[in-house]
């Protein structure tokens, strides 16, 4: 069965190109019926810190991402990359070598003259230890073979051919006795029943390395698939101002994880021309030929349409609990803690059929909503208060002793009563509606006025007009 694996270092927080590789595995996984699963590859003391680890397993876990088994830690398994080092040691396939740092040195600036990579010159591969210069603690180095070519048969890269000639022997445990990033990823892919290992395409050069390791130990090497990494929209490569942040700021931003799953797997996938997918569509249509081997630019615009897709699509009562759960993650979430739960789900509801059809984000929902919790007198906006002073405030002392009057207090009956209003005093709708909806709500943009009206309900309606007839 197939195992897949996202293996971030918890270095930084989950950023963006991190989770389109932890869904790619997931997506995976989840097509052919297989697992995924986590390992923090936390080998790195100095900068790897618990927060980042906590941020990466929280991220997944609001991503709908979760790995199918508890995160396994490669830190805590450096005593079995130390017993594969001797083992590599023991069959011939690897050897001490007592290189001292000066000859290092020399050996990297000869390669610096010569214009070319440093390389290690194999001096030890077959020298006797017995020859071994007191108080150097000796690192491992694989014995890589020396001619003929390493082949990685990558899934999305087509046939990466590296000659041997170009890979020297590469370090497997330090000095110090910690194992080597390419040590550990081999040893942990193996242990941990890996069979497909998708990845940044950065470390496509790694797979040649590491394809000498799993042959030196007779084991079989996963199918591999190097994806592009995501580039800004001017084609550069990501940075913050692209939106290379962490995933929390996604979140923060209001975006939906149904809509992030969409916009990530369009980036550097394609399943024909289709650009809704639905996860269920994605994990029946997700397979590794249908990755792009171009770099993939990331479009801001495109994930906010795409969130006002996945908005209008989801219903009014998820849309309340999601804002709900979410409040403390939105920069104005406050607004809605300023009712009790109960009023707060209601009004919410109430309003959601209007709220959602203009909201691209969460925070422009929650926004839009805002209208409900603030407390009388309203704060009024540059444009809410010109209109107001407009002749605005006229429309509404008229109006009061009309609304005063309705019956029954809804939309239609609100909408038919303001048009009588209007048709008499020779205004267009929207000269009636536009100061009304100041009154009500502080600004110039609402939902549809009159179900601003209806969820407000008569009491409140009537005095926010009150408060502003002057
Ligand atoms: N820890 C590596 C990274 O965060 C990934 C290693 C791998 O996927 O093999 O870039």
């Amino acid at each position: 069965t197939v195992v897949t694996r996202f293996a971030p270092s918890p270095t930084g927080f989950l950023h963006i190109g991190g989770a389109r590789t932890a869904l790619f595995n997931w997506l995976y996984a989840r097509a052919k019926g297989g697992k995924m699963l986590l390992r923090i590859e936390d080998t790195d003391r100095a900068r790897s810190t618990e927060p980042a680890v906590q941020a990466i397993i929280d991220g997944l876990d609001w991503l709908g991402l979760s790995p199918d088994e508890p995160a396994v830690s490669q830190f805590a398994r450096a005593e079995r990359h130390r017993a594969v080092a001797e083992e590599l040691l023991a069959k011939g396939q690897a050897y001490r070598c007592y290189a001292t740092p000066a000859e290092l040195d020399e050996m990297r600036e000869t390669a610096k003259a010569e214009k070319r990579p440093p390389r290690y010159d194999g001096r030890w591969r077959d020298r006797d230890p017995s020859e071994a210069p007191a108080g150097i603690d000796p690192v491992i180095r694989l014995k890589a073979p020396l001619d003929g070519e390493t082949v990685v048969e990558d899934q999305v890269q087509g046939t990466v051919r590296f000659p041997n000639k170009d890979l020297d022997d590469f370090v497997l445990l330090r000095s110090d006795g910690t194992p080597t990033y390419m040590l550990a990823v081999v040893v942990d892919d193996h242990d941990m029943g890996v069979t497909h290992v998708i990845r940044g395409d950065d470390h496509l050069t790694n797979a040649g390395r590491q394809t000498m390791i799993y042959r030196a130990m007779g084991w079989d090497v996963p199918v591999m698939a190097h994806i592009s990494l995501i580039h800004g929209p001017d084609g550069a490569k990501m940075s913050k101002r692209h939106g290379a942040l962490g995933i929390e700021a996604y979140r923060e931003m209001g975006f939906l994880p149904v809509a992030l799953r969409n916009y990530l797997v369009r980036l550097g996938w394609a399943h024909g021309d289709e650009e809704i997918i639905s996860t269920e569509n994605m994990i029946a249509w997700f397979d590794l030929p249908q990755i792009n081997r171009g770099a993939a630019r990331f479009d801001f615009k495109k994930l906010e349409a795409l969130n006002g897709h996945w908005i209008r699509q989801s219903s009014d009562t998820e849309l309340v609990a999601l804002l709900m759960e979410n409040r403390d993650h939105l920069p104005n979430g406050a607004i809605l803690t300023s009712a009790d739960e109960a009023t707060t789900r209601a009004q919410l509801t109430a309003a959601m059929p209007g709220l959602k059809e203009r909201a691209k984000t969460l925070v422009e929902l929650a926004d839009g909503a805002a209208f409900l919790f603030v407390k009388r007198p309203l704060t009024l906006d540059e444009k809410a208060e010109a209109i107001l002073a407009d002749g605005g405030r006229t429309v509404v002392k008229d109006l009061l002793p009309i609304f005063q009057a309705a019956q029954p207090w809804d939309a239609e009956t609100l909408e038919s009563l303001v048009r009588t209003y209007a048709e008499a005093a020779g205004l267009k709708l929207g000269k009636a509606a536009q100061p009304l909806r100041a009154a009500l709500t502080g600004r110039t943009t609402s939902p549809g006025v009159f179900d601003v009206l209806a969820v407000l309900g008569k009491d409140e309606s009537l005095a926010r007009l009150q408060d502003q007839a002057g």
